[in-house]
C-alpha cells in the first residue's frame, strides 16, 4: 500500500464529509504511521463509511446531497415521492 493511496482516500472522505455540512472550523493536520496491513484497512474503512447524515443524491439538481429532512443542500428542493408532491401543491396554488 503506498503512501499515496492513503492521502488520496483521505482527502476523498474529507471531501464526502465536509459537502454534508456548512464549514467546520480551521482544518486538523495529522501525521501517522501505520502498518501496511492498517493503511490497508484504514482505506477499506474510509471508502465504506457511510455518513448518517448522507440520504443520497439529489434528483433535482443532479449534484446537490440530500439532508436528514431530505431536502437538497444546493438547490433546497425536497425529494422524493414527499418532494413531488410539494412541488406539485405549489405549482396548482400558482395557477389557482
Ligand atoms: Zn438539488
Amino acid at each position: 500500500m503506498n503512501p499515496d493511496e492513503v492521502r488520496t482516500a483521505v482527502d476523498e472522505f474529507a471531501t464526502r464529509i465536509d459537502a454534508l455540512g456548512p464549514p467546520s472550523g480551521a482544518p486538523v493536520a495529522v501525521e501517522v504511521e501505520l502498518s501496511p496491513a492498517a493503511a490497508k484497512a484504514l482505506v477499506e474503512a474510509l471508502r465504506s463509511w457511510h455518513d448518517p447524515r448522507d440520504q443520497g443524491s439529489c434528483a433535482q439538481c443532479g449534484t446537490g446531497r440530500l439532508d436528514e429532512t431530505f431536502t437538497c443542500v444546493s438547490c433546497g428542493q425536497p425529494a422524493g415521492l414527499f418532494g413531488q408532491l410539494v412541488r406539485e401543491r405549489l405549482a396548482r396554488h400558482r395557477t389557482d
